[in-house]
């Protein structure tokens, strides 16, 4: 061994020390050595040694607490992939659970997140089964990403970027789900740094000028509760900690609500710790007795934990300077959890794999998985995931004083279910402050609600609550409800709405042959019978919009099969399913495709061309290829009358520009506009014009014109932004 080596050697047992030994030493030790060999000779683009990585990873897998088999494992963790060491090999060497764990991290190693919406969502099902198998595996792979994300200055911009938007989507959530708090935390403030260097920077300097004033005002305050706890709770155990938000954090309420640094109340915090949950309360009325509380701004979490067992009593209050501040108060225990999440858990329980506790971190991750089967729309899974995962909390309290903690945006009707699903099932409607309100009613905190139910035979969830809930578990309730108890209402509503979808994309058959036609797709679906398919489409497991495509392959199929050269104004619809929904005055089943010059959308003004040979080509009427005035036209009887389809309800493809002040953090300022609004955005390009304003084009989907006009107001609503306008395509 070289002395370098030598010396990472030294420091990983000195951190399994400090950890407080009970490692099994040996197996770390013959780990690291063939960490070093399999690596010998590579480099990372930093050139430093390659063994420089797994060793670090393995560093901060100590300092999360986890066993000997995870260390060993996270020194191991590329050598399947960059070396010709195998998994078998290191099941001889260390055992099965090493060989397991490497395995998992080298199949998530080859998962990237950068790809489509379907593709994404596929990925991030692989991931969360791998954690609900053995969370070993992912809690090396958030460390591998770390270290990843420390180095990240070797690679391109462009790299640099992807990796950040990845780390921010995907790896910071899961982090933060298993309650790692340092983890996400420099997750978070790495892939800010890479994403807009300059709002980061300015929000490290602003941290680091309000500092030294800050602090002396928090000393002063923390001595002046020191010496009360000490007269009035003399026998009080407690610790007495500040605490300064992450860069992200405050990038977060700063760019994303808006708000002015000294807005943000929780920049700087105190912490209490102390021994017990009757103390912390009591802690708590103590400070509300020694500070001005602000109202509206306590919240509990120690009886309403946050999803990710989270626990602390947090209040805002009001000194004597006039600066409000937060303090937090919880105990030693909680402290722990707040800190390591899972991690503590393991550690205490090191090898127990059905603590309770730890179940309850994977409860989420299993809920999510079942809760989504093959038939359903997979894009739905990567939405789900973000919306449960999003950090801002709402609480509201049921009449009893149940305290309901949900996402932000949720509504009453994700209310009524997180008290329970008969409550969601039989709910009729809600009230909030005694008043009445829209079953769309969206939460704010600290509303008191109140769900009005019946039990009244027949009655039940209407089929719209799924869109208007936001929380995954309302969701699939009321799926599993329509699955379950209106079977026969669903095949009806299914057939019929299958058979509106048919017309409209003109597919029409003989009634022997529809019958064979829809069971082909029915199995296409998975779906055991034509019946169930019915079901399925009834109850919203199976989205026709997303599967048209498949329909008419297989309807072009048929076509094609009976009719081997037909005449060319006879054209099956084309898969794209843009053109659907035009209907062209005086001409039926004829091709008709929009113009590639102004993609008209549904709810256009709309006029059709009849070309030469290629059916009808329809344009926005104020297209300039479309004459000003058609009797003077060169031949204006080729100009037909065109208008949408009543019931078109097809996705659109839309291309939109942006123009405005070239800023930092304009790109991400956009595209959280367009997540937040639900809106699948398909591309996204930056660049600076010659007049220095910067010009973003960004493709998103909308259902119609109005639709799109939404979006675009909301675009132009952001900071700095001059114009947003329809490209022609
Ligand atoms: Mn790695």
């Amino acid at each position: 061994m070289k002395p370098q080596h030598e010396y990472n050697l030294k420091q990983l047992l000195g951190a399994l020390e400090k950890q407080g030994g009970n490692f099994d030493t040996d197996l770390i030790t013959r780990a690291f050595s063939m960490c070093v060999t399999a690596h010998e000779g590579q480099k990372r683009l930093s050139s430093e040694d390659y063994y420089i990585h797994p060793f670090s990873v393995a560093m901060l897998v100590i300092s999360y607490g986890l066993d000997s088999q995870s260390v060993a494992a996270a020194l191991l963790h590329d050598v399947v992939e960059d070396t010709p060491i195998t998994v078998e090999q290191i099941r001889g060497e260390f055992g099965d659970d090493v060989a397991l764990i490497v395995d998992g991290v080298t199949k998530l190693g080859k998962i990237s997140f950068s790809s489509r919406e379907e593709q994404q969502a596929e990925n991030l099902r692989k991931m969360l089964l791998a954690t609900a198998k053995d969370v070993r595996v992912i809690i090396i792979k958030l460390a591998d990403r770390l270290h990843n994300m420390r180095t990240l200055d070797a690679q391109t911009e462009q790299k640099q970027r992807d990796k950040s938007l990845e780390t921010l989507e995907i790896y910071a959530p899961i982090a933060h789900r298993l309650g790692i708090r340092a983890l996400k935390e420099e997750l978070e403030d790495l892939a800010i740094m890479h994403l807009d260097p300059v709002a980061y920077h300015e929000i490290e300097q602003m941290l680091s000028l309000k500092k030294p004033y800050r602090e002396d005002i928090l000393n002063s305050i923390k001595q002046r509760i020191e010496t009360t706890l000490h007269t009035d709770m003399p026998d009080l155990e407690f610790v007495i900690e500040g605490r300064v938000k992450s860069i992200h954090g405050i990038y977060r309420k700063m760019f994303i609500q808006n708000k002015d640094f000294d807005e943000i109340y929780d920049v700087y915090a105190l912490r209490i710790i102390t021994d017990t949950v009757t103390n912390c309360y009591n802690l708590l009325g103590l400070m509300h007795d020694m500070f001005r509380p602000i109202p509206g701004r306590f919240k509990d979490y120690i009886s309403t934990p946050k999803p990710n067992m989270y626990q602390s009593l947090h209040t805002t209050v009001i000194g004597r300077e006039c600066i409000p501040f937060e303090i937090q108060i919880r105990t030693t225990e909680m402290h722990k959890t707040a800190e390591y999440g899972i991690a503590a858990h393991w550690k205490y329980k090191a090898g127990v794999v059905n603590d309770n506790k730890m179940d309850n971190y994977l409860a989420w991750i299993r809920q999510i998985i079942e809760t989504q089967n093959d038939n359903e729309d997979a894009s739905e899974l990567v939405r789900s995931f973000k919306v449960d995962l999003s950090q801002d909390d709402v609480f509201a309290v049921t009449p009893r004083g149940d305290v309901i903690n949900l996402p932000n945006g949720a509504t009453v009707i994700d209310f009524a279910f997180a008290i329970h699903s008969a409550v969601g099932i039989k709910m009729v409607g809600a009230k909030v402050d005694g008043k009445i309100v829209p079953i769309n009613h969206v939460i704010k905190t600290g509303e008191i609600i109140e769900i009005l139910t019946s039990n009244q035979q027949g009655r039940g969830p209407s089929r719209d609550w799924i869109n208007v809930a936001v929380t995954n578990q309302a969701k699939s309730k009321i799926r599993n409800w329509f699955k379950k108890e209106r079977r026969e209402e669903n095949i009806i509503t299914g057939k019929a709405e299958l058979e509106k979808e048919l017309k409209r994309n003109n597919i029409v058959l003989d009634d022997e042959k529809e019958e064979s036609f829809i069971k082909t797709i029915a199995q296409q679906q998975k779906c055991a019978s034509v019946e169930d398919f019915y079901a399925d489409i009834g109850y919203g497991g199976i989205i026709l919009s997303k599967i048209i495509g498949r329909i008419k392959d297989e309807y072009q199929k048929l076509v094609n099969q009976s009719k081997p050269a037909q005449a060319p104004e006879i054209v099956a619809p084309r898969r794209s399913g843009n053109k659907d929904g035009v209907v062209v005055d005086g001409i039926d089943n004829c091709l008709i495709k929009l113009s590639r010059c102004c993609a008209p959308l549904p709810g256009d003004d709309i006029i059709g061309f009849i070309t030469r040979g290629h059916g009808v080509s329809v344009h926005k009427c104020d297209c300039p290829n479309v004459p000003q005035n058609i009797s003077e036209a060169a031949e204006p009887e080729r100009w037909v009358a065109a208008h949408w389809n009543e019931t078109v309800k097809e996705i659109f493809t839309s291309s939109l520009q942006i123009s405005g002040v070239n800023r930092d953090g304009m790109v991400l300022d956009i595209t959280t506009a367009i997540f937040n609004m639900r809106v699948p955005m398909h591309a996204i390009n930056g660049r600076t014009a010659k007049s220095g304003n910067c010009i973003v084009t960004v493709t998103v989907s909308a259902e119609s014109v109005e639709h799109l006009q939404s979006i675009m107001n909301r675009l132009s609503k952001l900071p700095g932004v001059f114009s947003v306008e329809r490209m022609n395509q």
